[in-house]
């Protein structure tokens, strides 16, 4: 085994189960997975790891992984979220064949499985209400008391059961328990609740039941049904795996092996459905898919990539413990990604306007310019120069401090892809004091950002020529939450409290011609500014709205921080 294989398989300890029991052929040399959300809300980041973790391991060893909707609460789900489901997963880059499944299509299966547990004195109906279930449940210390409905005949329970299916009760007036051991040390396993009554209607199978089954219950057995093997869950369903092992053992029905992980928790995020609903309910964001939400649509309209998202998924691992991950690894994914593959285009946010007196009036020249220096194969465009130019206005100081190798009175620097030009004057509004433009000059014999004799330069800066640019608005998002643990709220406050108010800032920015036809979701390196992506709902035809992803990992960032001046 190579070093990188070793280094695969120790980043995932399901991996290494999954080796073992093909080894002793446990499962047959069968590895059949499912990835089970439940259709109240859109997939974000952290159901991605649990997407690609089992999609991912069923292909790479040659096995199944199934898609099933876990819709037992009709009341909290719909249709528009399980579409929202299958297209993020499909458009993350999986496919379930035809095993998209739900568990309200094992409802009558599930009744009769429970109606085998009562006949077996395994289950009771029980009328405590959820109040009164509640309060006998005990703590970890002191044992729960058990139910006075507890003895029931089967006879009885059979009947009542029935009766419940019916409709000849309220909701809330009964439910049906299990009858493990009240004084169990796990309070999941003190009499759990396997069905309560709710009369509601169910996206799938309408007005057809009254009663739902408990999420315990119907998860097991639904695994169970499809033939599942490794049945993947986050690490708070540790404590519930010996119920999911009581079900199936009492049956005596296949029995898939639950294996838990940590989730995922990302820095200066939330993650919590209910966190991100409130987000949306309040107008705080612009939907579920506002490019700041971690939510899968959010990510891919803010640019992020099906494979950046699956990168970032098998380098972050997998194991039993919870950790925060710092967002930069995602923002990682991305850049490495995109420095491969996007196009580079110059754009200038912060206008300042540059006149360079010794150039020709009407000349106007085409530059040549490289699409991508890190991929020659993408060839080069051509880039219109002209007299009047813009820069922006963060590369030009009027009293730099060292280290600061841009344009400033007297100095020369590179226009990429350009001349080197010479600031010769800076003209000021006489009132307020700020620079409305500078003049310059140009040395001929420079084109294409080279000098004849050798002469170097240390700032090359970006431009565009001001006849032939065109606006375009452009939005800089930043992290939606200043704490680096939204979650983790002081007393008094409400994570709400954290949101960062300068998470969005639109500007307008002025483009190089060829970005005019630039297609939605079309990514691009705006040289020095970072990565872009063509915003797939605010765009129009010949008007794109750029969204950016990421800045660029940028030196000058860092000194210009150190400087405390303002920087991009
Ligand atoms: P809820 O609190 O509503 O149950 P949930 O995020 O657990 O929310 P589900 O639809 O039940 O939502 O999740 C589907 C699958 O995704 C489950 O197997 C769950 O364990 C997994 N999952 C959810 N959140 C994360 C996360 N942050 N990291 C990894 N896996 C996750
Ligand atoms: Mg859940």
């Amino acid at each position: 085994m190579t070093e990188e294989e070793k280094k695969r398989i120790s980043r995932n300890f399901i991996r290494q189960i999954i080796i073992d029991d093909l080894k002793t052929n446990k499962w047959g040399g069968r590895v059949h997975t499912r990835f089970p959300p439940e259709p109240n809300g859109y997939l974000h980041i952290g159901h991605a790891k649990s997407i690609c973790l089992n999609f991912g391991l069923a292909e790479e060893f040659g096995g199944l992984c199934n898609l099933r909707f876990d819709d037992t609460n009709p009341t909290k789900e719909n249709e528009e979220y399980v579409n929202a489901i299958i297209e993020d997963v499909r458009w993350l880059g999986f496919d379930w064949g035809d095993r998209l499944f739900y568990a309200s299509d094992y409802f009558d299966r599930l009744y009769e499985y429970a109606v085998q547990l009562i006949k077996m004195g395994k289950a009771y109906v029980c009328d405590l209400s959820q109040e009164e279930i509640r309060s006998t449940r005990g703590t970890l210390t002191e044992p729960g008391v058990e139910s006075p409905y507890r003895n029931r005949s089967i006879k009885e329970n059979l009947e009542l059961f029935e009766r419940m299916r019916k409709g000849e009760f309220p909701d809330g007036s009964k439910t049906l328990r299990a009858k493990i051991d009240m004084s169990s040390p796990n309070l999941n396993m003190r009499d759990p609740v396997m069905y309560r009554i709710k009369h509601a209607t169910h996206h799938r199978t309408g007005d057809k039941w009254c009663i739902y089954p408990m999420y315990d219950f119907t998860h097991c057995l639904s695994d169970s049904i499809e033939g599942i093997t490794h049945s993947i869950c986050t690490l708070e369903f540790e404590d519930h795996r010996p119920l999911y092992d009581w079900f199936l053992d009492q049956l005596g029905v296949h029995h898939p092996q639950q294996i838990e992980f940590a989730r995922l928790n990302l820095s200066y995020t939330v993650l919590s459905k209910r966190k991100l609903l409130e987000l949306v309910q309040r107008g705080l964001v612009d939907g579920w898919d506002d490019p700041r939400m971690p939510t899968i649509r959010g990510l891919r309209r803010r640019g992020y990539t099906a494979e950046s998202i699956r990168e970032f998924a098998e380098i972050i691992g997998v194991s039993k413990k919870e950790s925060l991950v710092d967002i930069a690894v995602l923002e990682h994914c991305i850049r490495n990604e995109l420095n491969k593959k996007a196009q580079r285009a110059l754009v200038v946010l912060n206008p300042l306007k540059v006149i360079i007196d010794n150039y020709p009036e009407d000349l106007v020249e085409e530059m040549e310019a490289l699409n991508n220096p890190e991929d020659l194969s993408m060839g080069t465009r051509k880039v219109p120069f002209s007299k009047v130019l813009y820069i922006e206005r963060d590369d030009f100081m009027e009293n730099p401090p060292k280290k600061y190798y841009r344009l400033a009175p007297g100095r020369e620097v590179r226009l990429r892809y350009a001349y080197y030009i010479t600031c010769t004057d800076v003209i000021k509004d006489p009132k307020t004091g700020e620079i409305v433009e500078l003049h310059c000059k140009y040395d001929p014999e420079t084109r294409g950002g080279t000098s004849p004799d050798g002469r170097k330069v240390l700032g090359t800066i970006h431009w565009v020529s001001a006849n032939h640019c065109f606006p375009a608005e452009v939005r800089l998002y930043d992290r939606l939450f200043i704490k680096e643990d939204p979650n983790d709220v002081e007393e008094g406050k409400s994570f709400l409290d954290y949101l960062n108010p300068d998470s969005l800032l639109i500007k307008t920015g002025l483009c190089e011609p060829f970005l005019k036809d630039a297609k939605p979701e079309q990514k691009f390196q705006f040289e020095r500014l970072g990565y872009f992506n063509v915003d797939m709902k605010l765009s129009k035809l010949g008007k794109p709205v750029f969204n950016r992803i990421v800045t660029l990992k940028d030196s000058w960032a860092k000194i210009m921080k150190s400087l405390q001046n303002e920087s991009y």
